[in-house]
């Protein structure tokens, strides 16, 4: 089969920019199922911050409308704060069980969500599932295990979350600004990270749609950037992808 992605140098972190220091902790915010109504808030609050973020979007929420692609081409337009994945084109239209059971329709979808997106790195989040296959992370139930095995003989990395920051039935969300650094906190401090110092957080667009939501994400930001040794990266800059890719 031919590549499908290109090969673009990963940043390193012995770059002058980006000095290596082992006492780092490194937290990826990465914002799920966009662009949707709340996008707009996480693109202006991440920029006023200036912390970076990664959104992993689905094919079928950016086609379907001109503010989708707007959005689109907004964090496209900000590469060096923002990273944009695919998380499939069609979310498994919500039917998870025969999603997983037919992998090479699946991976066609995959590849559909490429299509529209366009993405520049080859990481991608199962729809509804914390599932991952990197280099060095592993993690796959027995579901999902066939297509991550596929996604993996085709050279994409599969991108799961340490800890969610959820939402409640009306898709706001659950916890406190406060109760989420805190959780960051002790996720290091006790190592209880997929890859140690290195956190990823899950959370979705939509939770962040009204003001006052959307100042509970600012909070959190402000209260983990107030943390000493704690750095803020796109998702493309996690440790042990399989491509270098940006
Ligand atoms: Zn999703």
């Amino acid at each position: 089969m031919a590549e499908p992605f290109h090969t673009i140098k990963k940043p390193s972190f012995e770059s002058p920019n980006q000095p290596f220091d082992s006492t780092l902790k490194h937290i990826y915010l990465t914002f799920d199922d966009g662009p949707l109504n709340g996008t707009a808030n996480c693109i202006i609050i991440c920029e006023r911050e200036k912390v970076a973020a990664s959104f992993f979007q689905i094919g079928l929420h950016q086609s379907r409308s001109s503010k989708g692609r707007k959005l689109y081409e907004q964090i496209k337009s900000n590469p060096s704060l923002f990273s944009l994945s695919n998380h499939s084109y069609s979310h498994a239209y919500g039917k998870y069980m025969w999603f997983y059971q037919h992998p090479d329709s699946a991976t066609l979808d995959f590849l559909k969500g490429q299509a529209v997106l366009a993405p520049t790195n080859n990481l991608v989040r199962f729809p509804g599932n914390n599932a991952w296959d990197t280099k060095d992370a592993k993690k796959a139930s027995w579901l999902v295990k066939p297509l991550a095995h596929k996604m993996d003989s085709l050279g994409w990395d599969v991108i799961g979350w340490d800890m969610e920051w959820r939402f409640n039935k009306y898709g706001k969300p659950m916890q406190s600004p406060e109760t989420i650094a805190l959780l960051v906190d002790s996720l290091f401090e006790h190592n209880q990270t997929k890859t140690k110092n290195h956190l990823v957080i899950l959370m979705h667009d939509h939770m962040f749609a009204s003001s006052a939501d959307s100042i509970k994400l600012e909070k959190m930001v402000g209260l983990l950037k107030k943390r000493k040794h704690y750095q803020f990266d796109k998702i493309t800059q996690y440790p042990g992808l399989k491509n270098a890719l940006n």
